[in-house]
């Protein structure tokens, strides 16, 4: 079977609030990393406790879990959903790298609200400074020079 992650998590304990909710639901879980995260050292360098799913149930396993509140619009944003954009001399900022729309983040007139998200994201993750998003293929990326 194909498992996927759904979520990730600081706490151990978080995880298993979740795994019971999905279990309550019928899905079946998976938690990895939790032995390393309860020994703390490594649990950031290692992206914390990740709950996985059967590949299969991942859309609906997320229903799920937004329905009980416990993926709010910060986690659809994770960090490993940043694609690094290799800059290049003369490439153009105002266009998707992946689609070529020029309705992306730092564009004048964008969605309001997911420009509020960002901005609320780029504070509590540095990572999210100097990201950009597309509004069409919802793509976050950020360029590297
Ligand atoms: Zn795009």
């Amino acid at each position: 079977m194909d498992w996927s992650v759904v979520l990730t998590f600081t706490y151990p304990q978080e995880a298993y609030m979740a795994k019971n909710y999905l279990e309550s639901e019928g899905i079946e879980t998976f938690i990895q990393d939790e032995l390393t995260a309860q020994s703390g050292m490594y649990a950031n360098a290692i992206g914390g406790v990740k709950l996985l799913i059967p590949t299969d149930k991942l859309e609906q396993g997320i229903e799920i879990l937004k329905e009980g509140g416990y993926i709010c619009p910060a986690d659809l944003y994770r960090e490993e959903e940043i694609k690094i954009v290799k800059w290049e001399k003369g490439m153009d900022k105002t266009c998707c790298p992946f689609c070529g729309s020029t309705n992306i983040g730092k564009k004048k007139d964008p969605d309001k609200i997911m420009v509020y998200i960002l901005l609320i994201l780029s504070v509590l993750f540095p990572i999210f400074r100097s990201s950009y998003k597309c509004f069409d293929c919802q793509k976050v990326w950020k360029y590297k020079k």
